[in-house]
């Protein structure tokens, strides 16, 4: 079975799906990989690497494969390369892939989008939303120790003592949490809101001070948040100013599946803030939940530096890049058997729940309704 690795094309991506340790499980287990040279040079992997782990080097890598893997969506122009019935794994947000969908149903290509395997037990070792977002977390607390000019600890000196830094974390999904975890191991004073019911005690587990405010709490399905009317999103808003005026950090990761980021703070109230102060909002790139953010730059908004994030897990590419590919291994194994000779040949069972959930196209149709739906 021929596993192809993409040079990623889109800009700004310097993943790779596979890294070298990984290639070198999978050529062990009998598949075969191929991958186009420099497909993980952003990420600081060589060619050589790939090579010496037992993969093929192809330009052409794409055109014979079984099994397609990439970060990003494949271009169509690479679609079009792919043989009829070959499969492709990749983040494919669909309701921003319409086109690209119906390419890989018209060519008969099986694809399945990483951003749809379900948050169940068994699927946690696929689940790359976590992975991607665990880095992402990280990235956020470290960027706000970056651009703050002051301790985030508390030091007690011969020359006096340094007060610790206040955050403010908004959202403790995987991605909030992690930066909560970060900012507590570098010493910061950290508080953290979130609208599920079950954030409070999550936030108080990595030490962090839970913000309560007098509203209802919005647990949706599968664990996620529910979208706010209005005016829970005013009262929201002026309730958390206060706690937004007192942070020396704001880190923002609020997100509502299938919709524009939620707006959690308005530039009045980031106008409030300290000199000096610093703002990372996370989710930037998909409406951003504080007014006047820009994705991927950096802009001043009162006293505060307000930074906006863009493709995150692509600034940390070796680490994001490792835990992608630990997450397409898990799901390469669901989707193949041993074959009489004992060698893994694709064969995915669409009806098993994770793949059921993950697949896009197969067979000249559309499997995800609401894609079928939206394309009729
Ligand atoms: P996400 O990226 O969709 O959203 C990030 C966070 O924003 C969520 O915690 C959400 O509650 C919060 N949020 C939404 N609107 C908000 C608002 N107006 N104000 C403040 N916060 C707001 O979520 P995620 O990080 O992918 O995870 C969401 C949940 O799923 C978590 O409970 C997580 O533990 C759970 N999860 C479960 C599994 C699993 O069981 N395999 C895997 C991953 C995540």
């Amino acid at each position: 079975m021929r596993i192809a690795v993409v040079r990623e094309t889109r800009e700004g991506e310097t993943r790779v799906a596979l890294v070298p340790e990984l290639v070198g499980r999978l050529t062990t287990l009998g598949y075969d990989v191929l991958v186009e040279p420099g497909a993980g040079e952003r990420a600081l992997l060589a060619d050589a690497e790939y090579a010496d782990a037992g993969a093929v080097l192809d330009p052409d890598a794409v055109d014979d494969a079984d099994l397609v893997v990439s970060v990003q969506p494949l271009d169509p122009g690479t679609v079009r390369r792919l043989r009829r019935g070959a499969t492709t794994v990749s983040f494919l947000p669909v309701g921003q892939e319409l086109g690209l969908v119906a390419d890989l149903r018209d060519l008969g290509i099986t694809s399945l989008a990483m951003e749809l395997v379900p948050r169940i037990s068994r699927a946690q070792s696929m689940d790359a939303l976590s992975s991607q977002s665990l880095v992402s977390g990280y990235r956020c607390a470290v960027v706000a120790v970056g651009l703050l000019r002051r301790f985030f600890p508390l030091n007690m000196t011969a020359a006096g003592t340094v007060q610790p830094a206040e955050v403010v974390v908004l959202g403790a999904g995987v991605a909030g949490l992690q930066a909560i975890a970060t900012a507590k191991r570098l010493g910061a004073v950290v508080r953290a809101y979130d609208v599920r019911a079950a954030a409070a005690e999550e936030i108080r587990s990595m030490g962090a001070k839970a913000i309560e405010l007098d509203l209802e709490t919005l647990d949706g399905a599968g664990g996620y948040a529910r979208e706010m009317s209005e005016d829970r999103a005013a009262r929201q808003r002026e309730l958390l100013a206060p706690y937004i005026a007192n942070a020396d950090a704001l880190i923002t990761t609020a997100a509502v599946p299938g919709r524009t980021a939620p707006l959690l703070v308005e530039a009045a109230t980031i106008e409030q803030m300290r000199p000096g102060s610093v703002v990372v909002d996370l989710a930037a790139d998909s409406g951003g939940n504080v007014e006047g953010a820009v994705a991927g730059t950096i802009v001043r908004i009162g006293h505060a530096q307000v930074w906006g994030g863009r493709n995150v897990p692509s600034q940390m590419p070796g680490p994001a890049s490792r835990l992608y590919a630990q997450n397409i291994v898990n799901l390469v194994t669901l989707l193949t058997r041993a074959d009489a000779d004992g060698a893994p040949t694709l064969d995915p069972d669409l009806d098993d729940e994770i793949l059921a959930a993950a697949c896009v196209t197969h067979d000249g149709v559309v499997r995800h309704e609401p894609t079928r739906v939206a394309l009729e």
